[in-house]
């Protein structure tokens, strides 16, 4: 899969028109390097001590040294994230190059922060998810800039906290900044991703009475009535299998990912709490998959005289370009010779900021670098598609913002 791109990557670099995405390799795979050193644990993981103004300083810095205005958005103390902007001269549209630099934790990893580079793949935690994104896209400026020639559009380069927890930096990104269109560059082996589900996390609860066990006239069984209420959920958790598939997400889906009640075998519950994952399709609404769940909720507890009550933790909506996208068009077009699926859409199985652009009116596409281990122990990132990346960035930022 991936020899087709070390080949053309080569044939770049003597083709005159494309001499301007001649990506500097080792300079982009320095700073991957210098990235991985970082440590930027979400502080939301074990062992997240650290925020992101450090690593925040360091793109702040490399930004500036390509000559992009930075901002600094923080919007809670540590949170830093940072915007890179060259103007344009207004003739043509806004792009905004995205990554995000908090990463998970290093759990299970020997030496996480020390990156490592044997056959190609350099190691390291964020190396995949997505220190290597954020590299290839300080790559592709830094190419553009040494073309000489100056946007039509006003690039913008996004390295954002918090994706990992709850999009703190890419919320307050979007307060500030208003692209016409981004390329997200979240890892998708090279294949230009159209399409994510969204998520949505129900909090249910039952409550029960306390009592000894030996005192049932005296306790009310929060577990029991927990299991009745679950058991009311799984004909939808059964009816989302049977939905018809989204050509590239396949069916939504319902689990109940945590299940807590109870203190101990000789006591009654008083209390038990459910966290139910739903996983939504393009289409369906966050709030109408909320309503669904809490009225078969509500409907059993009214019928069986149990207290219960639900709460929305979280909700993330789902991800898809639109039919018409220009920025698919021009990336598409951009991988034409570098990407071997360029002429495929693909949709990727992980939640990405891509949704809060696309909510936000940005048209926005995925494309990213080939790798494993995300979240996992040992997390690497292959190193030529960081850069046959950054050429693509290059080339399409090029031609969506008319540099020239
Ligand atoms: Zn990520």
């Amino acid at each position: 899969m991936f020899t087709p791109i070390l080949c053309l990557h080569r044939e770049i670099k003597t083709d005159s028109h494309r001499r301007l995405m001649d990506i500097d390799s080792e300079h982009t795979l320095g700073v991957l390097k210098k990235l991985i050193s970082i440590d930027s644990i979400n502080p939301a993981f074990d062992g997240g001590a650290s925020d992101e103004r450090v690593i925040a300083a360091f793109v702040a810095a490399e930004l500036e040294d390509l000559g992009l205005e930075v901002f600094t958005h923080e919007p809670r103390p540590g949170r830093a994230s940072v915007v890179g902007r060259l103007r344009g001269n207004g003739s043509a549209p806004s792009i905004m190059l995205y990554a995000h630099h908090d990463t998970v934790g290093v759990e299970g990893m020997t030496d996480p922060f020390t990156p490592r580079e044997e056959n190609g793949r350099i190691h390291g935690r964020g190396s995949y998810d997505m220190k290597g994104g954020l590299a290839a896209c300080l790559g592709a400026v830094r190419a553009l800039m040494a073309s000489g020639t100056r946007p039509g559009g006003d690039l913008l380069v996004a390295s954002v906290a918090d994706e990992e927890e709850a999009s703190l930096g890419m919320e307050e990104v979007l307060r500030h900044h208003h692209p016409d269109a981004a390329i997200v560059t979240e890892p998708t082996e090279m294949r230009i991703c159209t399409a994510h589900k969204g998520f949505t996390w129900l909090e249910v609860e039952a409550r029960g009475r306390a009592a000894h066990g030996s005192r049932p006239h005296l306790g009310v069984d929060a577990n029991l009535q927990m299991a009745q209420l679950i058991a009311a959920l799984a004909p939808l958790e059964k009816r989302l299998r049977e939905t018809s598939p989204h050509p590239l997400l396949g069916v939504p889906s319902m689990h109940v990912g945590v299940l807590r009640g109870g203190s101990g075998p000789s006591i009654y519950a008083a209390d038990c709490r459910a966290l139910v994952e739903r996983r939504t399709l393009p289409g369906e609404r966050p709030d109408e998959v909320v309503v669904e769940m809490e009225e078969i909720v509500r409907q059993v507890a009214t019928d069986r005289g149990i207290e219960a009550s639900t709460r929305t933790v979280l909700s993330r909506g789902p991800f898809e370009a639109t039919a018409d996208s220009g920025i698919r068009r021009v990336v598409e077009e951009a991988g034409r010779d570098l990407l071997p699926h360029s002429n495929e859409r693909t949709g990727v199985s992980f939640w990405t900021d891509a949704a809060l652009l696309a909510d936000a009116g940005v048209d926005t596409v995925l494309l990213g670098p080939i790798g494993a281990g995300a979240h996992a122990a040992d997390e690497w990132v292959d190193a030529e598609s960081v850069v046959t990346l950054a050429a693509v960035l290059a080339r399409a930022t090029r031609d969506y913002c008319r540099w020239g």
